[in-house]
């Protein structure tokens, strides 16, 4: 095996008569065709482009795979890299696909653990198999990789060879092959949200400061998906802020099902039911549950007398075509994703600490000790407080009532003006969105609040803000009652309520620049990404989030833009909404305007 300069004699060889010979006509691929054109490199170069150069003639030392010719990349002992790539259209419907070539990797580099030089195959911008100078072998070995989820699309297939600065190595290809199969395609994974219509019923009582929980919690659901349910998963998400294995969130006595260890770090729960459930069968868990709420001015913490206890009560995960949904706790957003449900929550206390909460609450109260009931239907999660608030309230114009706590320290002013921007803000927002459906909106004030605000259903936790507090009272919309997967698609609820809040403030966001700061960058990334770049969260998913419907409104007009997100609302009220729907109610929406371009320029896939 020679390297350096059999590449330098080879790229003259393909000079002379590569380029002569053309490919065969395109036509439209059939499942069961091979879809790469030129596969075998025995017809020039076309269509494959790049470094077409490494399309070479076979020789002794580096013979082709089959006929005379293959591609041969690299093998110059420098820094250098080799591309050749193609368009490839692989038809819908198929049973499978895919790609198979034989490749033979020869090498001067002597390590045994590392990859110096590199060679990866890419779809798209995805890479579906890569090798290294650590895969070198005598012969040619047939490689193979499954691109089915490729199946309908019309991507570009890459294979790209990567060499350091010393050191041969020669990529020899040959013999591509991209099949698709003609069997019957695999039936769709069942895409129903479930389970579906959880009633949560709950009795805590509280330590004499509110900041410790213990009782008891139940929910039933029913399985909403033609796919069995064999188990279901309940996420205590506040656990995130013990130190796993020891949490605050305490789940024992598992009731109708078997409990397993937990994961995620000690967020999820797995419980497996006594058999799996059909379509639109219910089951009912329950179990003893402690909460202690830690130190700390958070959304689950204490701020002295005040505790805040925001994801506390254990709430089911959602399982959909792609398995089951358990992401991790963020805390630079929300990773909450649930089907809206019913809570009943039951809270004896004592009666020097008021329990602001989600939902219609009823005090009774017995000497010290009062219970609070708290109902709310149509929910996605329960959330309270408790601590010796101030209470001011109102009823605004539509007949939502709204109450504001105070912790001390926020003069009775400010609560007052917080009320009535509260009272305000949420009459406005169910102007353009719909009705505010819940009857009671409680908002509690804290200045020590490391964040803005942050929204549960029914209930907020602010700072004095102008601009926070209608923030999160427009995500009682967009989260609450249009739910979204919050961890996977933070936009759909943090650009919506950001750019109510501009709508509530007469704010018009022109002339509102956006500048990307990578390819990766898009405003529709998970969080996922947003945890590893969370320096861009802010600036993208709300500033160029708000934007990006602004931009619409302007592109799409007024009047469009207003019936937009008026029957998007309607009709995701109560469900989920993803990117995809939002797209596709716009362009609804737009007419004969193509969105397709304002898609791409302003980042918005999916
Ligand atoms: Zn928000």
């Amino acid at each position: 095996m020679t390297r350096r300069a059999i590449s330098a004699a080879l790229t003259l060889a393909a000079s002379l008569f590569g380029a002569a010979l053309v490919a065969p006509a395109a036509h439209a691929a059939a499942c069961g065709d091979q879809v790469i054109g030129n596969a075998d490199f025995e017809s020039g170069t076309a269509p494959w482009t790049g470094s077409t150069a490494a399309v070479v003639a076979g020789t002794s030392a580096e013979p082709a795979h089959g006929g005379s010719r293959l591609a041969l990349l690299d093998g110059t002992g420098r820094t250098h890299t080799d591309t050749l790539s193609q368009s490839v259209t692989l038809p819908a419907g198929c049973s499978s696909a895919t790609l198979t070539f034989w490749s033979h990797i020869d090498t001067q580099e002597t390590t045994t653990s590392t990859k110096y030089d590199t060679l990866a195959v890419q779809i798209g911008s995805d890479t579906v198999a890569s090798y290294s100078n650590l895969d070198k072998n005598t012969g040619y070995v047939q490689r193979s990789v499954d691109v089915s989820r490729y199946l309908g699309q019309t991507v570009t297939l890459t294979v790209t060879g990567k060499e350091d600065s010393s050191l041969a190595t020669n990529f020899a290809l040959d013999d591509f092959a991209l099949t698709t199969g003609t069997g019957n395609p695999p039936p769709p994974p069942d895409s129903t949200r479930t389970p579906i219509s959880p009633a949560y019923t709950v009795n805590l009582t509280s330590n004499s400061t509110g900041d410790t929980w213990t009782g008891h919690q139940s929910v039933t659901f029913t399985n909403g998906s033609a796919t069995a349910l064999p188990e279901v998963y309940l996420r205590l998400w506040d656990n995130w802020h013990g130190s796993c294995p020891s949490t605050p969130i305490t789940v024992t006595n598992v009731t109708g099902g078997t409990a397993s260890a937990l994961s995620v770090d000690c967020t999820a729960m797995k419980v497996t039911l006594p058999s799996p459930l059909a379509q639109n069968q219910s089951a009912t868990i329950g179990f003893d549950l402690s909460i202690a709420v830690p130190d700390g001015a958070d959304r689950f913490g204490r701020d002295g007398a005040y505790s805040m206890i925001g994801n506390a009560l254990p709430v089911l995960a959602i399982r959909d075509g792609s398995g089951w949904h358990l992401d991790p706790y963020t805390n630079n957003g929300e990773s909450f994703y649930t089907v809206a449900g019913d809570f009943d929550v039951t809270l004896v206390h004592p009666t020097s600490l008021l329990t602001p909460a989600t939902g219609t609450s009823t005090e009774t109260t017995s000497g010290s000790t009062t219970t609070t009931r708290a109902t709310a239907s149509k929910v996605r999660d329960f959330a309270w407080a408790a601590g010796p608030f101030a209470k001011v309230s109102t009823t605004s114009p539509k007949g939502v009532r709204v109450n504001v706590y105070s912790v001390s320290g926020i003069s009775s002013s400010s609560a007052n003006s917080m009320l009535s921007l509260a009272s305000d803000a949420v009459d406005v927002h169910a102007g353009r969105f719909g009705a505010y459906p819940y009857g009671e909106l409680d908002a509690v004030l804290d200045n020590n609040f490391w964040f803005g605000g942050m929204e549960y259903p029914g209930f907020v936790l602010d700072l004095v803000s102008n601009v926070a507090l209608p923030h999160e009272i427009a995500h009682q919309w967009w989260y609450g009652i249009v739910g979204d997967d919050e961890y996977n698609s933070p936009w759909l609820d943090e650009s919506f309520a950001d750019y109510a809040t501009d709508l509530y403030r007469g704010v018009t966001g022109a002339g509102c620049g956006i500048t990307w700061a990578s390819a990766d960058e898009k405003l529709t990334n998970s969080m996922a990404y947003w945890d590893a770049h969370s320096s861009r969260y802010s600036t993208v998913v709300y500033g160029y989030g708000k934007c990006t419907l602004h931009d619409l409104q302007r592109l799409i007009g007024d009047t469009a833009m207003a019936n937009l997100l008026k029957t998007y609302a309607q009709s995701h009220w109560y469900g989920v909404s993803t990117t995809a729907e939002f797209k596709a109610a716009a362009q609804a929406a737009a007419g004969s305007t193509d969105l397709t371009s304002f898609w791409a320029s302003h980042r918005v896939v999916g």
